[in-house]
């Protein structure tokens, strides 16, 4: 179909589909479901290509999720930087760790190109469009869409909110108000000109402290992505997340660029949170719009591309043949798919946060590198794959998403049952819901 462009006109659409956010998880969700051949339409409040505060590395998992959607070309064609080694320091000890494979590719370059990809399946793409709730009914989601020149409003079969940590899609609606963590740590980055020899491609180096962590990655145009999560009393004292991430580096003995403090930095709204609510009336949240936790461990991306994957297939039969069922089913799917994941990425960043555990570890890892099995398991693939290719059997077969539920409950056991085993009893009690005392 001819695409429309202007907000009037998409006002006149009766969209099938309409995904507020265009990171990894709201693109995926545009270009699979587009796929399908329904209408969709994209929509994102910044103007792109736009840059994000993150760590630009996509682990083996999200790889694999990029291949299951047969997207995976946008990293070569990129000339996305293979990684395979972890270098993390804190100021007394240092570990190397063989990661299995994953990428690094700017922000801007890696968020456009799944857009492209939506576009191409058929999706409508609106930048610089903000998309607020206003009311969800039995038989269609109302959305109003907010550029420079125009407000409108705009009805769809489904909303899919993928508006990350900061969006307010969902304002007002108290029901999915985020619940978030106490003294969560914010995220801060900057990219900035790589000098020549300051650190080694294919290489994530990490530097650890007990206010936080910064990470740095060198990119596919020979920039350096550097990435922090900080504590905001600590970024404070410091006089800002620059000096904060200098301070970090230096006292790990790292390298620092080039123009580090004088560069332009970005923050982010405290990280670790959790929405009340991930589905209701026509309404599925997707990426980190759901929860988010420490990104220590690198694997926002991948839960983003995993949970947009799983979350397309009830988004189709949503828009074939609505029911609640399917709401609570990807409420279900979704906690028991991600929430192990974040809460071994939390329990890791707490571990990291207290300076003897910290030195410990590090020196264990570094006389047995294979202590890391557990956080590498985390980075690949793991049981997503199954899960997905099951839920899109049932839907083939005239299920609702049941019996990806149960699977989603038995991997879910699977993964806290692995993980519990590796990193022991004392450390499977840190994982309970609550927040670790040490970590903040
Ligand atoms: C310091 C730091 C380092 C990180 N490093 C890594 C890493 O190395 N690897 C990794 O895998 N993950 C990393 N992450 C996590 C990763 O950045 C996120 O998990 C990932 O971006 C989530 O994708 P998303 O699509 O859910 O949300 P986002 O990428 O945040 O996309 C949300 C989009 O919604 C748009 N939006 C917001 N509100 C609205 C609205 N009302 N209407 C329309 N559009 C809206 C925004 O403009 C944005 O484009 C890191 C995070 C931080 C903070």
């Amino acid at each position: 179909m001819d695409m429309p462009t202007k907000l009037s006109e998409i006002a006149r659409t009766d969209w099938d589909l309409i995904v507020a956010g265009a990171g990894p998880a709201g693109a995926l969700v545009a270009h699979m479901v587009a796929k399908e051949d329904k209408k969709v339409l994209l929509v994102d409040k910044a103007v792109f290509p736009r840059s994000k505060v993150c760590g630009c590395c996509l682990n083996a998992s999200a790889f694999a999720a990029l291949q299951e959607a047969g997207i995976a070309h946008i990293l070569a064609e990129n000339n996305a930087m293979t990684v395979e080694n972890f270098a993390v320091h804190d100021s007394l000890q240092q570990a190397s760790l063989r990661i299995p494979r994953g990428y690094a590719l700017s922000r801007a370059v890696f968020d456009a190109a799944v857009v492209n990809e939506a576009i191409k399946s058929g999706a409508c793409f609106l930048p610089g469009t903000t998309a607020y709730l206003e009311e969800a009914r039995s038989d269609a989601v109302r959305v109003c869409l907010k550029d420079e020149h125009e407000l409108v409003q705009c009805d769809a079969s489904i909303l899919v909110v993928a508006d990350g940590i900061s969006g307010r899609t969902l304002a007002g609606h108290k029901e999915f108000d985020f619940e978030i963590q106490p003294d969560a740590k914010f995220g801060a980055g900057a990219i900035l000109p790589g000098g020549k020899d300051l650190i080694d491609a294919g290489t994530i180096y990490m530097a650890c402290a007990n206010q936080g962590y910064v990470g740095m990655v060198r990119l596919e145009n020979g920039q350096i992505d550097v990435a922090a999560a900080l504590c905001t009393s600590f970024s404070r004292e410091c006089g800002g997340p620059a000096k904060a991430a200098e301070k970090i580096l230096r006292s790990c003995k790292l390298p620092i660029p080039d123009n580090l403090a004088q560069s332009s930095w970005h923050g982010t709204e405290p990280l670790t949170r959790k929405r009340k609510k991930l589905a209701g009336q026509r309404i599925f949240v997707v990426g980190d719009a759901g929860s988010y936790a420490e990104p220590l461990t690198g694997e926002g991306i991948s839960w983003a591309l995993w949970s947009a994957l799983t979350a397309s297939n009830l988004v189709v039969a949503a828009i074939d043949d609505w029911s609640m069922e399917l709401a609570t089913n990807w409420q279900s799917i979704r906690h028991r798919l991600i929430d192990g994941r974040q809460r071994n990425s939390k329990f890791i960043a707490c571990l990291f946060s207290h300076p003897f555990l910290r030195t410990a570890t590090l020196a264990g890892l570094r006389l047995i590198p294979a202590l890391a099995q557990p956080i590498l398991t985390n980075l690949k693939e793991d049981g997503m794959l199954e899960a997905v290719r099951q839920m899109n059997h049932t839907i083939a077969h005239g299920g609702r998403g049941q019996h990806s539920n149960k699977l989603g409950d038995k991997l879910g056991d699977k993964l806290s049952d692995q993980l519990g085993d590796q990193l022991g009893d004392q450390h499977s009690d840190q994982r309970s819901e609550e927040p670790c005392p040490q970590a903040f």
